[in-house]
């Protein structure tokens, strides 16, 4: 890795985004720290500068809004000519409140799993076909598990469903988050054997490690030399916002598995969940 590899971070503008941006370019990679308030970003990449990381620059990116999406792929591809890297970071979570309404549901699929989504299908086209392959990572989380140990798809019949790689579609894991969010809106979710905790952030994040299962087969299509790579995993309960700060993991140790995987050598690892750089149960 050299500056010439390009990696975009979204939501890099703090938490964990912010320290995996650090630790990219800390690494000699040159980072695309993306924010969805631009001048947001100018002060997050100064702070990196004044750290002595000169291989940082910044963009805005919302991923709610294509045409943010759009006008960030163009400055891209005209000012780097494409990326080796992305990795997936921006999400929301508003499970620590009270305020479990339909809207902030909505919101949370919207952002996790299809802005997600949205993300790699805007990236792909622009991933430059390299030696070690592109990578892409997903910050997701352990929440989001067809078969966690304590919070776990209930329902049996999607389980075994989404769990069945190899006929496994796009149009299934859509499926799955459609009927949630219907189930939110006609109030029958509660019934609806998804996960018991945090129970929207879970299903998006679901949606993320499905949808890394399935694109990582897609790709494996590839021929050689455009291959990309493709995992998710979880940074743990950590110090951020996102947490109301009560998280017991530090952004660093958060970001360090991120990174790891964003940096992993020729290994076609692809399409797994891992934890503390270790692959776990999906
Ligand atoms: P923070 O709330 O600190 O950061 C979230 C980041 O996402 C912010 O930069 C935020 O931007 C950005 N973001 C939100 N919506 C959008 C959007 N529409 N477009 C672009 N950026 C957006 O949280 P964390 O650092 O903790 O979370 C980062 C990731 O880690 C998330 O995906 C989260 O689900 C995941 N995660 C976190 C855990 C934790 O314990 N903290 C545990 C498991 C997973 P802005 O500043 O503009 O709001």
């Amino acid at each position: 890795w050299s500056k010439e590899t390009i990696a975009v971070v979204t939501g890099g503008n703090r938490g964990i985004g912010f320290e995996i941006s650090r630790q990219l370019a800390d690494h000699g990679v040159t980072v695309i720290l993306t924010s969805r308030d631009a001048s947001v970003g100018v002060e997050s990449i100064k702070v990196l500068q004044e750290g002595g990381l000169q291989d940082v620059a910044c963009h805005q990116l919302d991923i709610l809004d294509n045409s943010s999406i759009n006008q960030f792929s163009e400055w891209l591809k005209e000012n780097y000519g494409g990326l080796d890297i992305l990795v997936n970071n921006a999400g929301v979570n508003f499970n620590f409140g009270s305020d479990n309404s339909v809207e902030n549901a909505n919101l949370v699929i919207e952002t996790n799993y299809y802005g997600t989504k949205r993300m790699i299908q805007a990236m792909v086209p622009l991933m430059k076909p390299s030696s070690p392959g592109g990578r892409i990572v997903n910050v997701s989380s352990r929440l989001g598990r067809l078969n966690g140990k304590r919070n776990r798809l209930v329902n049996e019949a999607l389980r075994e469903q989404l769990s069945d790689v190899e006929s496994l579609t796009e149009e299934q894991i859509d499926g799955m988050v459609t009927t949630f969010l219907q189930q939110v809106e006609d109030g029958s979710w509660e019934s609806g054997g998804w996960p018991p905790t945090f129970t929207d952030y879970s299903v998006s994040k679901l949606g993320v490690n499905t949808y890394t299962r399935f694109m990582a087969k897609k790709f494996s299509e590839r021929p050689d030399g455009e291959k990309i790579y493709i995992n998710s995993y979880c940074p743990g309960w950590v110090k951020t916002a996102l947490t109301g700060y009560a998280g017991g993991v530090s952004v660093e140790d958060g970001a360090d598995t991120g990174v790891w995987l964003s940096l992993l050598p020729d290994q076609a690892i692809s399409g797994k969940f891992f934890a503390e750089r270790r692959e776990i149960k999906f």
